[in-house]
Formats: C-alpha cells, sequence, structure tokens
C-alpha cells in the first residue's frame, strides 16, 4: 500500500505551473521505522520529522540516506540535537529559535538552511511570523551567521474552501517571489499537506509534505 502511494504521488507532483520541480517530503511523524524505510524504497527522497525524540529514536534505523526535515514545533532547548543532521529547518517560526540554530550550528562549524514559517490564515493553534512581518523577518535570519534562508513554508487553514484557500496560497507565492527576486539561496515554498497539496502546487508550491496520503491515516499512542 505505501509503495503504491508513493509511486502514485511521485509521478502526480510533477511540477507546478512556473516550471519548477515538487519536491514530496514525506511526513513521518507516528510512523514505524519499517514503514518509512518501505516509503524510501519506493522513491521517497526527503522524510521530515515534527518531534525530536521520534527524530532521535528513528535516526539511526532510517535506510537510504534520505534529506531529513524538520518540520514541526521545536523547543529552543532542543536544537542541540538535531545539528549537522537535518537537511533543512522548515519551520523556522520566531527569531529566538533562528537565534538558537545559528549560535549552535556556528559552534559546530556548519551553515544550517532553513525556511522561514508564516501564519498565512493568522491561527492561533499555529506558529509562524504574520504574513505583513515576514520580509522583516527575512531581513533579520538572513543575517544570522550560519543559517542560509533556503524559502517560506506555512500552513493553510484547515478548511475546504477554495475561496479560501487559493488566495492565501497565492499570498504566499507572492512573497516567495519578492524574496527570491532578491536573493538568489530562496529556492522553496514548502506549502500543501494531504488535503490541500494540488490546490497548493496549483498555486505555486515546490514543496509538498504529505502524511496520510502516504501511509494512511495516522494512530497516535
Ligand atoms: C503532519 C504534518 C504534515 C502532513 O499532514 P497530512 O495531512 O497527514 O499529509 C505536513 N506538515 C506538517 C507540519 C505536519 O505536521
Amino acid at each position: 500500500m505505501i509503495e503504491e502511494n508513493v509511486k502514485k504521488l511521485l509521478a502526480e507532483v510533477g511540477t507546478n505551473p512556473f516550471g519548477e520541480k515538487v519536491t514530496l517530503v514525506a511526513a513521518v511523524k507516528t510512523q514505524t521505522v519499517e514503514d518509512i524505510n518501505r516509503a524510501i524504497a519506493a522513491g521517497i527522497t526527503d522524510i521530515g520529522d515534527n518531534h525530536v525524540q521520534e527524530f532521535r529514536d528513528k535516526y539511526d534505523g532510517i535506510c537510504g540516506n534520505p534529506n531529513r526535515h524538520f518540520i514541526g514545533h521545536l523547543q529552543t532547548n532542543k536544537v542541540k540535537y538535531l545539528i549537522g543532521k537535518t537537511y533543512l529547518y522548515q519551520s523556522v517560526d520566531r527569531l529566538e529559535l533562528a537565534e538558537e540554530i545559528s549560535k549552535r550550528s556556528e559552534r559546530a562549524g556548519v551553515v544550517s538552511d532553513c525556511l522561514i514559517q508564516i501564519n498565512i490564515g493568522n491561527e492561533e493553534s499555529k506558529g509562524g511570523f504574520e504574513y505583513d512581518d515576514g520580509q522583516e523577518a527575512y531581513q533579520k535570519i538572513s543575517a544570522m551567521p550560519a543559517l542560509k534562508v533556503k524559502g517560506l513554508m506555512a500552513m493553510l487553514p484547515f478548511t475546504d474552501d477554495e475561496t479560501v484557500l487559493r488566495p492565501l496560497a497565492m499570498k504566499m507565492r507572492e512573497l516567495f517571489e519578492k524574496l527570491r527576486d532578491r536573493d538568489g539561496n530562496i529556492e522553496y515554498l514548502s506549502m500543501g499537506m494531504s488535503g490541500d497539496w494540488k490546490l497548493c502546487v496549483e498555486c505555486g508550491s515546490n514543496m509538498v509534505r504529505l502524511g496520510t496520503s502516504i501511509f494512511g491515516p495516522r494512530h497516535y499512542a
């Protein structure tokens, strides 16, 4: 089942209307090492974790050397466990977190790639900078010595209403292009989960994070 889902999704994600290749990141929270390795064997090249403990517990069991993304809320005091092991910190949602990643990266002699998370729906339940603060956040974070900003990440509100979702997704694309116009490192707009990824890609996302559509419904312990 996982194998079939991966093959189908990899064929489907393709490119967005701007001709950019869309990267499929498997959102692996709650999944077993065996199932994650199945997805990798079927063609998944990038995996994203939400919890530092799970990331650490599974780290050595994962085969095939995929790119490891961190996509969940990250406590500042846990950053130290991820340094040098994380391909892309997608959920940089506050300056304090960016400062800690930069400080720890500098100490370890690495430069860490990150995305700035934007709370595009202005939802209390979600982290991220307010949309209007996005450019200022970019300026501050891109000036930190051991961080490289590679783009933006967002989660759309949980609704099926396309008249709500589409304008928000397009606003994200707009901000992404604004930053990309002045910074050649800007490459990724990470937006889209199992329920909304097609709409997000239509609006210009080039990175989607899928859990349920790869692994089926999650079972929380
Ligand atoms: C769980 C999660 C996803 C994937 O969600 P699905 O709806 O299962 O595809 C994507 N992004 C983040 C940040 C997540 O926590």
